[in-house]
């Protein structure tokens, strides 16, 4: 089980609060969408459940394990980055295996993780590429696939398609909602595209100013938004 939970949590940065108070269930295997304006704590509040910033106050859980001070690494969390630096003068198969490879992995399970990978992202005939050959779809499936080999319990994507031309991300959004199915991996998702919100989400969490406006499955949020942002941020024309 890889349910994740966070109670009261809050983050500043010196005097500044920027997460004020988070509770937040997300179930086994859900994909969890975070929205919410630039600013309001999307990736502070990712951030902080992959272990890459200290959480201030309150506690996290993942899969019932108490992981408020727990490490990156022991997490069975992996995240995927907006800007996905690749390895320029690694192939796309040394890319998605580095990780794994540099954390001590036998070559044949590398192999064999890499192998799956590509597989589920369709890469096979692009493995001895390099990044620079590559399109921008491309390099950002591999981004993924670093991810994917590491088998993790979660998926945390900080905004993955922001960079993509228009055609791409839509291209790139039922891509993802594919694997999530084929995976039945937790996934939380920041994204500043209602559309991608309301397409992609189980369930969706509306942030503002470092708290939590409303939760709940897209087409409650269209049609009962708890206030005028809410209904601004989704869309319902109330
Ligand atoms: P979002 O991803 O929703 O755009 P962020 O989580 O990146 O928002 O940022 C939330 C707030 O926290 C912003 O005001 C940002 O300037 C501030 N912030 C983020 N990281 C740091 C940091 N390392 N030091 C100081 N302030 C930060
Ligand atoms: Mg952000």
């Amino acid at each position: 089980m890889s349910d994740v939970s966070l109670r009261a949590v809050k983050k500043s940065f010196g005097a500044v609060n920027v997460i004020k108070g988070v509770d937040l269930d997300i179930a086994d295997g859900e994909f969890c969408v975070f929205v919410g304006p630039s600013g309001c704590g999307k990736s502070t509040l990712l951030r902080m459940i992959a272990g890459l910033e200290r959480i201030t106050e309150g506690s996290l859980s993942i899969g019932s394990q108490e992981m408020t001070d727990v490490g990156p690494s022991e997490r069975g969390v992996a995240m995927v980055f907006q800007s996905y630096a690749l390895y320029p003068h690694m192939t796309v198969a040394e890319n998605i295996g580095f990780g794994l490879k540099m954390t001590g992995h036998p070559k044949a399970l590398v192999a064999e993780r890499t192998a799956y990978a590509a597989k589920m992202l369709q890469l096979e005939p692009l493995l001895q590429r390099k990044p620079g050959q590559l399109s921008g779809g491309q390099r950002q499936r591999v981004a993924i696939g670093r991810a994917i080999v590491r088998n993790p319990d979660v998926f945390l994507f900080d905004e993955p398609l922001s960079n993509l031309d228009a055609a791409l991300r839509v291209q790139m959004r039922s891509e993802l909602s594919k694997l999530h199915q084929d995976l039945q991996a937790t996934m939380i998702y920041v994204t500043h595209d209602q559309v991608e919100a309301m397409t992609m989400a189980d369930k969706i969490v509306v942030l503002s100013a470092g708290r939590i406006e409303q939760v709940g499955a897209p087409l409650e949020l269209y049609h009962r938004p708890k206030n005028l942002f809410v209904a601004g941020f989704i869309g319902s024309p109330k």
